[in-house]
């Protein structure tokens, strides 16, 4: 089966790969806890837990099996008037350690369709109310998907440059992000709080919500934000009517050092609308949810049709990314993998003190289980194909290296990660 590259090369066209220079794909036969394994049987540590959706490490046996017999029971059934037990179930575990005000579950199956269901209730939640507003308010670096909603509130991430005239009007506020040592960050705070102020007053009628990524931005580089200036924001916000939604779609789930973000966050800063999927079912199947409060929910409740929302998609609620999504936040909930969640938080801090004297490495950032820093971009692709070499499966973005990695990973193994790439940084500086 070695020729699978080579047969992949004619037939498949990859996400997010500029498919000319891609190289040869690398083909992985399995894996097991944090590892993967190609057909040589050879072992990669998975840094970045798959494109941030694995939990509790690859192939996991409950996960699997609670999947498998799901399957043998019901594996989908529409979700238009009909119900089953999985998704009543997940809704009720997810309630359970939510915000009291966030009731109400929409499913959808993947983190762009989660923001688009939030961007669509938001903006008809308006026009229920007889309101026209048109616009979303959003930050500068945001990143919450690649579908056309979602890319527009994303405009400013870097990523969508090319669909720019597709896109939808936004307003973009100013995201001061921070990492360890940040003299200026009160300065920095200070001054786009004063432009975020004006930017509301302006426009604030306009606007039917606020969205961002809660704590740190993923995809445009793992950027840390204090929580006292979301707070502040979000207060802003809310003052002038606007609505909140949280993409949790990579920050849900433990990443972040507790189970939600917005837990770190003041009550007063809870959402209106919460968007997870990613790591909602342990990394296994798409699922997606799009969760909110009685208050928006109730604005929907008319005797026309006209009135609901109506959204949906074909896999909606499927039962088995439901059982994998039980079976998932058992997993994470248990004492256990909450403190491993604690054991790689504190593993970064001391991997992160071998890679601070070093010159090519600056912003050396930490949030809960992820830690980030910046060097040189073209040395940043030399470094992760050299860490793939030995066995190190990590992905940069732009000139951003950060490790992200499944809880089930030990502190140990975390350590041999940050020993190598100590040894590779220092390598590297003296071949410049
Ligand atoms: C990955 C991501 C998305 C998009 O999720 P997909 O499942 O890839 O569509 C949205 N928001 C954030 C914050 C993400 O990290």
């Amino acid at each position: 089966m070695n020729n699978l590259s080579t047969r992949d090369k004619i037939i498949i066209w990859h996400p997010f790969s500029q498919e000319k220079t891609a190289g040869m794909p690398l083909s992985i036969q399995s894996g097991k806890g944090a590892y993967l394994y190609d057909f040589e049987g050879k072992s990669y540590l998975d840094l970045i837990s798959s494109w941030w959706v694995n939990l509790h490490g690859h192939a996991h046996p409950v996960i699997a099996e609670a999947i498998y017999q799901q399957a043998l029971k019901l594996e989908h059934v529409i979700f238009s008037k009909i119900t089953h037990e999985p998704a009543v179930v997940l809704c009720e575990k997810l309630q359970a350690i939510l915000p009291h005000s966030l009731s109400r579950f929409f499913f959808s199956d993947n983190g762009s369709t989660a923001v688009e269901s939030a961007l669509k209730m938001a903006y008809q939640y308006w026009h229920n109310l007889g309101k026209a507003k048109t616009k979303f308010a959003c930050f500068e670096g945001g990143y919450h998907g690649d579908t056309i909603g979602a890319m527009s509130v994303g405009k400013n991430s870097g990523y969508h440059d090319v669909f720019k005239p597709l896109l939808f009007e936004v307003i973009t506020l100013p995201y001061p992000d921070t990492w360890i040592g940040d003299l200026s960050i009160e300065e920095r705070e200070q001054q786009a709080y004063a432009l975020i102020q004006d930017s509301l007053n302006k426009y604030h009628q306009d606007i039917a919500a606020l969205i961002l990524e809660p704590l740190i931005q993923g995809a445009s580089g793992m950027r840390i934000c204090r929580p006292e200036f979301l707070n502040k924001i979000i207060t802003l916000a809310k003052s002038y009517g606007i609505l909140i939604i949280f993409d949790e779609v990579m920050t849900g789930f433990g990443r972040t050092g507790t189970t939600f973000a917005l837990d770190q966050l003041n009550a007063e800063s809870v959402p209106d609308i919460l968007c997870v999927a990613k790591g909602l079912t342990g990394g296994f199947l798409p699922l997606a949810l799009t969760i909110t409060s009685e208050k928006i929910y109730e604005v929907f409740l008319d005797d026309k049709l006209s009135k609901a929302f109506l959204h949906g998609h074909s896999y909606t609620a499927n039962p088995l990314g439901c059982a994998a999504g039980i079976a998932s936040l058992e997993l994470l909930l248990s004492p256990e993998t909450q403190q491993n969640i604690k054991n790689i938080s504190q593993a970064h801090q001391e991997g992160l003190k071998l890679l601070q004297n070093l010159n090519s490495v600056t912003k050396i950032r930490q949030q809960g289980t992820i830690s980030a820093f910046e060097m040189a971009e073209d040395k940043v692709k030399l470094i992760v194909s050299k860490l793939l070499d030995q066995g190190f499966l990590m992905r940069p973005l732009g000139n951003t290296l950060y490790m992200l990695p499944p809880y089930c990973v030990t502190a140990t193994e975390l350590m041999e990660g940050y020993d190598i790439l100590e040894k590779m940084l220092k390598i590297s500086c003296l071949s410049l």
